[in-house]
């Protein structure tokens, strides 16, 4: 792997050379988020020392270089994921924000009573609930595609549930709690056979893998820059410019309007018309070193070496007695579920703790994927770039000495 070197990619992250309860720390809670590299950190510091000042508001010297900024992560987010437009690009909190921005903003303008709104078995609770507030809303109906045992999605049931009434279709790349890769291409040219538009929620693929919105022709894409090695408190709405102009503003405020009068308001145009108030400047500027940090090292070589780590720990982890791998789709990314015949995950997770090892535990926000496979939750230890076959070999070791002690 031409860039790949893991021991320089790990002494850029300074949180990863602390400890934890005594022990070096070994972080496997990627999933829920990243830690993050010291060009974003030093980013971070360098906004507020040089140029904190509020975007697009100001003649003033520092308020025109930190509404450049700012929309400099807006143009490299839009190489990042190939749009067609910088204004295609609408900065938000993050994807649960996003999402909740789709449902409303979408559904005002197209979605009806007795009108239908797809979903599937492997959603986090963020693409569920906004979609279900919604139907509460207008009467419109939520269908959920099944999966199988294995957490795959069922393609032949998907293409029964598209029908006339579909209105939307808003589906995972990838399974936060599963780690199941979706085949979303062929998804959303199914749905636009129906014409019907598709989201892509791709918070747990846009760090492991290369995506590319004109080739998936995906209508909405979001996702969150604390999960890409960025900072907390940004993330991004990609919207087809047809559908963002076809959509009213999400909120009303400073920035998304054009003129305001108290007979009439007429609204500002892409992006800002989606991005009311003063957004999080910093967390928004300093996205771009991520981005810039991601693309250094090459995605290409982040999935070869996230994969190949992946296999070793499935293996390791399925030659352990009475443990049992939740989410075995032949197509995964970078998570491992599991749960062992007689222990609590919780258990699990603060015996690893003690040993300085992150995991995360519990329903991971998806409680249906738990409630059909009759479990209360699972064990998720979930992969990032940083990741060393020494972090999977202090794991199994950790989780053999956790299960003599728990069985
Ligand atoms: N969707 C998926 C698949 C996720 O894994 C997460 C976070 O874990 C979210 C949505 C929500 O992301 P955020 O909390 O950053 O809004």
């Amino acid at each position: 792997m031409k860039n790949f070197d893991i021991d320089k990619v790990r002494a850029d992250f300074p949180l990863l050379k602390r400890e934890v309860n005594g022990k070096p720390l070994v972080y496997l809670d990627n999933g829920a988020t990243t830690q993050k590299p010291k060009v974003v950190i030093d980013a971070i510091t360098g906004y507020y020392t040089d140029i904190n000042s509020n975007v697009h508001r100001g003649v003033h010297y520092l308020s025109q270089i930190s509404t450049d900024a700012f929309e400099v992560t807006r143009r490299k987010l839009r190489d990042f994921i190939h749009a067609k437009e910088d204004y295609e690009i609408i900065i938000t909190k993050g994807t649960t924000d996003s999402i909740n921005l789709v449902a409303q903003c979408y559904g005002k303008a197209f979605i009806q009573e007795g009108d239908e709104i797809v979903i599937s078995a492997m959603e986090h609770h963020s693409n569920i609930v906004p979609w279900q507030m919604l139907c509460d809303e207008k009467g419109a109906v939520l269908r959920v595609i099944p999966m199988d045992k294995a957490g795959v999605l069922d393609q032949a049931v998907y293409a029964e549930l598209l029908s006339a009434k579909t209105k939307i279709v808003a589906i995972t790349y990838v399974s936060n709690a599963l780690g199941t890769i979706n085949p979303i291409k062929e998804m959303i040219q199914l749905a636009h056979q129906h014409g019907v538009p598709v989201l892509v929620d791709a918070a747990q693929a846009i760090q492991h893998m290369q995506l590319d919105v004109q080739d998936l022709d995906v209508d909405f894409l979001v996702f969150s820059g604390h999960k890409m090695y960025g900072p907390t408190g940004v993330g991004v709405l990609y919207g087809k410019e047809k559908w963002l102009n076809a959509m009213p503003p999400y909120q009303g405020g400073g920035d998304m309007i054009k003129d305001v009068t108290f007979a009439k308001t007429t609204y500002n145009e892409l992006p800002f018309k989606f991005e009311a108030g003063t957004p999080n400047i910093e967390a928004g500027i300093c996205l771009a070193a991520a981005i810039d940090y991601i693309n250094d090292i090459g995605l290409d070589e982040i999935k070869a070496h996230e994969d190949a780590l992946l296999a070793y720990a499935t293996e390791k982890l399925n030659a352990i007695q009475g443990v049992r791998v939740i989410g075995t789709a032949a197509q995964k990314s970078s998570v491992l579920s599991f749960v062992v015949d007689g222990v609590h995950p919780y258990d699990i997770g603060v015996l690893l703790d003690k040993l300085g090892i992150a995991v995360r535990t519990g329903h991971h926000c998806a409680q249906p994927i738990m409630d059909q496979f009759e479990i209360p939750g699972t064990v998720r230890a979930s992969l990032a770039m940083y990741n060393t076959k020494a972090d999977i070999d202090t794991f199994i070791a950790g989780l053999n000495r956790a299960l003599t002690m728990l069985l």
